[in-house]
């Protein structure tokens, strides 16, 4: 049995999806800048999807640009807001210090080039406190980046009081909201965000596609010049079957927003729950009460966290850590140290991302193998257990 609890990662392409673009695979291969009428059909297609992406995130379809995925739409909100607002002084940025690296390189590597940019931490919850916001703010702030909710441990951010205090300054607010469009009800509007960032392969979607919104007004340099594609905003030709496939994730999603929150929080409540009780010395990362229904992150004291994924791994069952492996040595989660954790909870901290695809038997088996795996684990680490 192969179990797959990586849903933040990526997900499996919707039946749906996949259905669509193999049919516009075919049929839609014209250039929809073409005048005739085999560019007007790949248009034609586009615009549905655009329409269907905008309907998902009340959106104008106009504002919506799209993107080679995620990372992209988060180096064009950053890149983008630097260089529209670099003439005009401002030319500080400001981050949460656990956005994803797609964000936080791309700051750094302006910084490197003269920015200036402050990282606000998050409290030991991984929220982000609008009064620590207020703190790192100024007149000359051009960005303010933090994300809906954090891949690692789902915490939700309260993106709307965040863009409040960027707005009292005149900065520009994005949010990267990869992890939440199309698992939770998303409304550019109601978030009060000028830039909101998705990745169609986090909802089954393809991989490499992705949006960017961005509020009317808001002055933005583009990414990527060539081609006046998407209204001068993104020049290149557009991957039609991808985009047709992200409409369609958009639609499945839509329809399936409240049967997964019901579902697949349920069986996240059972699995993490399982996993307190049958398990000694674990603890779950985050805040309980404001999280994304699929994600848990648990730390499992006295175990390393890339032992126990090996090892669940061996036994078919596929999780994920916030670390990264570089040069041999292993980095504990930048979001788990921001929170100012201790190293005995960053170390053996895993995270389980559900899906609608997930089952209850699938959930129980997890139970039934996680503890054995773990007793091992300890009795051949002489890590020390933790006051
Ligand atoms: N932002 C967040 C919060 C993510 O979780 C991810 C993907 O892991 C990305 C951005 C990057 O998205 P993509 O994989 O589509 O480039």
């Amino acid at each position: 049995m192969r179990i797959y609890f990586d849903h933040n990662a990526t997900t499996p392409l919707h039946p749906a999806v996949l259905e669509a673009m193999t049919q516009a695979l075919a049929d839609d291969f014209g250039n929809a800048s073409s005048v005739h009428a085999f560019g007007q059909k790949a248009k034609a297609a586009l615009d549905l999807a655009r329409g269907r992406l905008a309907s998902l995130v009340g959106a104008e379809p106009s504002d919506l640009v799209w993107t080679a995925g995620g990372t992209e739409a988060d180096n064009f909100a950053v890149r983008g807001i630097a260089e529209a607002l670099e003439s005009r002084g401002r030319r500080h940025l400001v981050a949460s210090a656990i956005e994803h690296e797609a964000v936080l390189n791309t700051c750094k590597h302006l910084a490197r080039r003269g920015w200036t940019l402050t990282l606000v931490a998050p409290d030991q919850r991984g929220v982000v406190n609008p009064d620590a916001l207020r703190q790192a703010v100024t007149a000359q702030t051009a960005l303010v980046s933090v994300m809906h909710a954090n891949n690692e441990i789902g915490t939700l951010q309260p993106v709307a009081e965040l863009a409040d205090v960027a707005h009292q300054v005149g900065a520009v607010f994005h949010t990267d909201a990869v992890q939440t469009v199309g698992k939770v009800a998303v409304d550019v509007g109601a978030l009060a965000v000028d830039l909101l960032s998705l990745s169609g392969h986090k909802f089954g979607g393809p991989k490499g596609t992705g949006a960017l919104w961005i509020k009317r007004g808001t002055r933005i340099a583009p990414l990527l010049t060539g081609g006046r594609h998407e209204r001068n905003r993104r020049a290149g030709t557009e991957n039609v079957p991808a985009l047709v496939g992200l409409g369609v994730a958009a639609v499945q999603a839509q329809l399936e927003l409240d049967t997964h929150r019901r579902d697949v929080g349920r069986l996240r409540d059972r699995l993490e729950a399982g996993i307190l009780q049958r398990v000694a010395g674990t603890v779950v990362n985050g805040d309980p009460g404001r999280r994304v229904y699929n994600t848990t992150n648990i730390s499992f004291e006295r175990v390393e966290a890339e032992s126990l994924l090996i090892a669940l791994d061996l036994d078919g069952i596929a999780v994920s850590t916030g670390s990264a492996c570089s040069s041999g040595t292993l980095e504990p989660s930048h979001v788990l140290r921001a929170m100012r954790l201790p190293p005995s909870r960053t170390q053996g901290a895993l995270r389980f991302s559900l899906g609608p695809t997930n089952t209850e038997e699938e959930v129980d088996h997890l139970l039934q193998v996680l503890p054995g795996l773990v007793d091992k684990l300890r009795s051949l680490t002489r890590m020390p257990v933790s006051r």
